[in-house]
């Protein structure tokens, strides 16, 4: 009863925000938690390698997946409970993100408006710590709940057992697939605190005649960034921020600074200094390059793009050369964001 649809051979073309035409060899459904279980226990697909995918928006797929896709459809959302300081939420892991953060809105929470217009889904948020303009969705986590594939067994896991970082959480860090995001917990403080200290989202607060802030005016002046600065999957594939920004000790960042006097560098909380990957790779001249069916988005040195029929290993190649060149120029490594499969 609980058995979805399995299909074969199917295109993974809509589920990737790059638009990279790839087939899976299974491909599978799934919006409720007996069915992912059920899907599980089929011994023919066990021995699989399995993708586990939400909005396919931080993928780059290289070659066939020779395996089995679980596409995870769990929906749902909720307010689970409230103190004297803050109210907490709950999403199912296949809630559209920016839909959840603009109904918080409408409820009247706070706390997740700079993260509005982030593609994908509530239950990759955790996987990469996602974070846009000064706030990192740890800022609002309370918990989150986990099926450990190997034993069937479904953990809560708080925001240490997370281990989150710029970008990256402790899922990032066991085999893909090991454990599959149910749902996540959000606490949004009732006394909210703006987060606007970055120079264009001030801008762009003035220039839509903001006075008084609100999670609202903040979302709006956020999205209209957004929309700006990068590429709609819908019109040209992509996975937004291509690489992460490199974290290197303060001593190298500022002899570098020495040499490139321009650089932006941003002063870590613990002693490191966070550079800008996008203007190191800027620097060496990759903006708005052109290269067959993919290139760099002339707006965002930090952004690839599928201009239409690329292969994954198209821009697996680019994105190579551009690491080579930024380690050439500048002696720093540069790492990719997206899961390459
Ligand atoms: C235009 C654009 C702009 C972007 N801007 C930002 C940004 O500002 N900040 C930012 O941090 N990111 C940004 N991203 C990247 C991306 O949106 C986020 O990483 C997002 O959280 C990915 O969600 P998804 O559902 O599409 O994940 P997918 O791409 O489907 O999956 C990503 C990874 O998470 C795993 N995964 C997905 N769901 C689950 C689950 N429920 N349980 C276990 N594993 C799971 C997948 O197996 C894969 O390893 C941007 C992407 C695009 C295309």
């Amino acid at each position: 009863m609980n058995m979805p649809q399995i299909e074969t051979h199917v295109s993974l073309k809509p589920y990737n925000t790059f638009g990279i035409d790839v087939p899976a060899r299974h491909f599978v459904r799934v919006t409720t938690l007996a069915a992912l279980r059920s899907v599980l226990s089929l011994p023919a697909l066990q021995a699989m390698p399995r993708l586990i995918l939400g909005g396919g928006s931080n993928i780059l797929l290289t070659q066939p997946f020779d395996g089995l896709v679980i596409k995870l459809a769990l929906l749902g959302k909720a307010q689970v409970s409230e103190d004297d300081e803050a109210v907490h939420v709950k999403a199912m892991a296949g809630e559209n993100w920016h839909d959840f953060v603009c109904w918080t809105i409408q409820q009247g929470w706070a706390g997740l408006e700079n993260l509005s217009l982030i593609p994908g889904t509530v239950g990759a948020s955790p996987i990469q710590n996602i974070g846009a303009y000064g706030v990192e969705m740890k800022d609002c986590f309370h918990s989150l709940t986990a099926l450990e594939v190997s034993t069937g067994t479904v953990h809560t896991f708080d925001h240490a057992a997370c281990r989150f970082a710029y970008r990256d959480s402790m899922f990032k860090h066991v085999a893909p697939g090991h454990y599959i995001i149910l749902d996540v917990t959000f606490r949004l403080p009732k006394k909210p605190q703006w987060h606007t200290s970055y120079g264009e989202v001030q801008a762009e607060l003035a220039r839509q005649g903001v006075v008084e802030l609100s999670a609202q005016a903040i979302s709006d002046a956020i999205c209209t960034i957004r929309r700006r600065k990068l590429p709609d999957p819908a019109q040209i594939g992509n996975a937004g921020s291509f690489f992460k920004n490199p974290v290197v000790s303060t001593v190298l960042a500022e002899s570098l600074k020495k040499q490139f006097n321009q650089m932006p560098t941003y002063p870590q909380p613990d002693g490191t200094t966070k550079l800008a990957a996008g203007w190191l790779i800027d620097q060496c001249g990759w903006k708005g390059h052109v290269e067959g069916a993919v290139g760099v988005y002339e707006k965002q040195a930090l952004v690839l793009i599928n201009r239409g029929g690329a292969a994954g290993s198209e821009i697996c190649n680019l994105a190579k050369r551009i690491q080579h060149s930024v380690m050439a120029k500048f002696g720093i490594e540069i790492e990719p964001e997206p899961l390459i499969l």
